[in-house]
């Protein structure tokens, strides 16, 4: 049994239904995708030309729909193809606005058919054979949404019905489940509710702002890669957003990337391009002095902000954007250095990781494609040294066969958040293109020049992703060391506000993130307004308080702890730091 097989029969069968509920119904198109299949629709009112007075569907019409797929289902109607001439199609679907534009584009004389029941549909297939395979609780219709005609928004809006399949109704209710937590955990709404982070329409589509508390995390995650990289003998670069394009169609960035590119910008008589990636820089960079041996490995760093081409459809929040920073470097080093730097890349990188809380992971190791930058020998020498590692660390990692870039073979690491979903985080490129592009060189100790090898390397990937994944892992709580505001202290009285003032500094003196809540408002009010907002730690101080020079400590997750000197709290709360809870 092929789920994408039944998926993709699902949509059919979804279309059927849809046709005998509102008859005069328009089809676009109805593939399966992950999870589940969708199909799009022009209904009756919204079709030129056609005198309806049905409005569009909603939620609402779901179940109806669905029950109608379920009848349909339960009649074992088979799948029937046919191979037939586009005239013929063309009469078959002369009511088909959209059916006719999709043959009319079609290659050849000849089109296929699939029937089902009375339904017949363009398809090349592949179906199941009969409806009579389907598990009738396997699948789920999920929602509607508008897309346009063949995504472009020149063209009209159809509706457009999601729904999931899986092989068993286990699966669908784990996924069910599973969609209901993450909308809990939405980044989006999230970022919004704890002023972490801000899109706006009319700054620009895909282009994050970092919110004053988001801005708070990035810095202790900046600091966290600058003060570990440094110590481990990377050096810090800055480069431009912008570069000359020769710089790019030199790299071949504007050859193999250019959808993903911006169109270049005209200053004085030349043509600029926004930077895709920080690579050619640091290449420059290597190349702008004569370099030896024994200066190898050069390992250059950078939080590079670029900037790729997404198609708004896809934009999602912080995780698919259009302008981002990157937690870049590049490490150019000599054949004999290359396991060393790998293994302490693959090491470090998930350290990383764990310090965010992120234990469990996928490795994936990826190889070499069919067409290919630099030499057969240098690809099978970097391949059996990212094994070697993998290996040597004992780590277990999933084969990906010709799934490697053209320039060189990679790792990947991709995390799994507390949902169990996988991220793509941390990569580790080797590079036989820029290198020979760049003609790159090092003196040897017989002072021969030789070509080096280059990695590219990031360990969060994205900060804004990597943000975003961490909003929902935590859904919000971040863990104390990261949590922009660690502390509130709420004073009962205003008796009592002197004493919040002197708790409060004495915190701040030791490096921790407070704020004093004294406006008037009830004291519950303020703990509830703090809950809401996740603050790891919430003090209230009154009258004994202050006369024990203590606390009354409420902790997130826990409610009231106790009273207790103001001194160990702080102990404690500076062991949380170190153990990065
Ligand atoms: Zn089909
Ligand atoms: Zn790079």
């Amino acid at each position: 049994m092929n789920i994408n097989n039944i998926r993709h029969s699902l949509a059919h069968i979804m279309a059927a239904a849809v046709k005998e509920l509102y008859p005069g119904v328009k089809f676009g198109v109805g593939p399966a995708i992950e999870n589940g299949f969708y199909y799009d629709f022009a209904l009756p009112s919204e079709v030129p030309l056609v005198s309806g007075t049905k409005k569009g569907l909603s939620l609402a019409d779901l179940p109806k729909i669905e029950k109608k797929m379920k009848e349909l289902i339960k009649k074992d109607l088979k799948f029937v193809k046919k191979e037939i001439s586009k005239k013929e199609a063309k009469k078959i679907f002369k009511d088909q606005l959209y059916k006719l534009e999709l043959i009319k584009k079609l290659p050849g004389k000849t089109v296929t058919t699939y029937q089902n029941g009375e339904f017949v549909d363009l398809c090349r297939g592949p179906h199941i054979k009969s409806t009579g395979e389907i598990n009738l609780q396997t699948f789920k219709l999920t929602k509607t949404a508008g897309a346009y005609w063949k995504g472009d928004e020149k063209n009209p809006m159809l509706t457009r019905i999601y729904g999931v399949a899986f092989e068993t109704r286990q699966e669908l209710e784990k996924y069910l489940k599973t969609q209901i937590e993450a909308e809990k955990r939405d980044h989006r709404k999230l970022g919004q509710r704890l002023e972490l982070f801000l899109l706006d329409e009319e700054i620009g589509a895909g282009l994050p702002v970092w919110l004053p508390k988001g801005a708070v995390i990035r810095k202790i995650i900046e600091d966290e890669l600058y003060q570990k990289l440094s110590s481990q003998g990377y050096q810090w670069l800055y480069t431009p957003h912008i570069g000359n394009l020769n710089l790019w169609k030199k790299s071949g960035h504007w050859d193999f990337y250019k959808e993903n590119l911006y169109s270049p910008i005209k200053i004085d008589e030349e043509q600029y391009l926004l930077k895709p990636m920080n690579c050619p820089f640091h290449v420059k960079v290597y190349n702008s002095k004569i370099r030896s041996y024994k200066n190898l490995p050069i390992k250059f760093a950078e939080l590079g902000t670029v900037y790729r081409y997404e198609k708004s459809g896809v934009l999602h929040g912080l995780t698919r954007v259009r302008g981002f920073t990157q937690d870049d470097a590049h490490i150019i080093c000599t054949s004999e250095q290359m396991a060393k730097e790998v293994e302490e890349l693959v090491r470090y990188g998930l350290n990383m990781l764990k310090d965010f809380g992120f234990k469990e992971y996928n490795i994936y190791l990826s190889t070499r494609p069919e067409k290919y930058a630099g030499t057969l020998k240098g690809w099978e020498k970097a391949t059996k040294t990212l094994k070697y590692v993998l290996g040597k660390l004992k780590l277990k990692y999933k084969i990906d066969a010709g799934g490697g870039v053209f320039y060189g073979p990679k790792i990947d690491i991709k995390i799994k958040d507390s949902l169990g979903r996988e991220w793509q985080c941390t990569t580790i490129q080797f590079d036989f293109n820029l290198p020979d592009r760049f003609e790159m060189k090092y003196i040897d100790k017989k002072g021969k020049k030789q070509k080096p090898y280059m990695i590219h390397r990031a360990l969060l990937g994205s900060l804004e992703r990597f943000f975003g994944v961490l909003i929902e892992h935590y859904i919000g709580a971040f863990p104390f060391w990261l949590a922009p505001e660690q502390i509130w202290i709420i004073p009962v009285g205003s008796g009592h506000k002197k004493y919040a003032k002197q708790t409060s500094s004495q915190l701040a003196k030791n490096g921790f993130r407070c704020e004093i809540k004294d406006e008037n408002e009830t004291v519950s009010k303020k703990i509830r307004e703090g809950e809401l907002q996740k603050i790891p730690y919430i003090l209230v101080v009154g009258d004994k308080e202050m006369a024990k020079k203590s606390v009354r400590v409420r902790e997130r997750g826990k409610g009231d702890i106790g009273m207790m000197k103001l001194e160990r709290f702080i102990d404690k709360i500076k062991k949380e730091i170190e153990e990065k809870k």
